[in-house]
């Protein structure tokens, strides 16, 4: 079973499409059942756009990743 968090850890692969099927389908089968996750995944990818690293894979470092997750992390309820 996906829970928010399972998401918040994935994010990064999901817009980059670097997920295998199974995960892929697991994720997006949670997305179309929760509006926090969907605000969460159009929010990451407006940051993406906007600050024009969408294409840019090398742009998430470790350290931009784990701040990520920490900041998303916070805005999610927990479960
Ligand atoms: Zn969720």
């Amino acid at each position: 079973m996906v829970m928010c968090k399972d998401v918040v850890e994935n994010i990064i692969g999901y817009i980059d499409a670097e997920l295998d099927d199974k995960t892929l389908e697991e994720l997006e089968k949670h997305l179309d059942e929760c509006p926090e996750c969907q605000v969460f995944v159009r929010t990451y990818r407006k940051m993406l756009e906007l600050t024009g690293k969408l294409r840019e894979r090398t742009f998430v470092t470790p350290e931009i990743r784990e701040r990520l997750k920490q900041l998303l992390k916070s805005k999610l309820k927990p479960n």
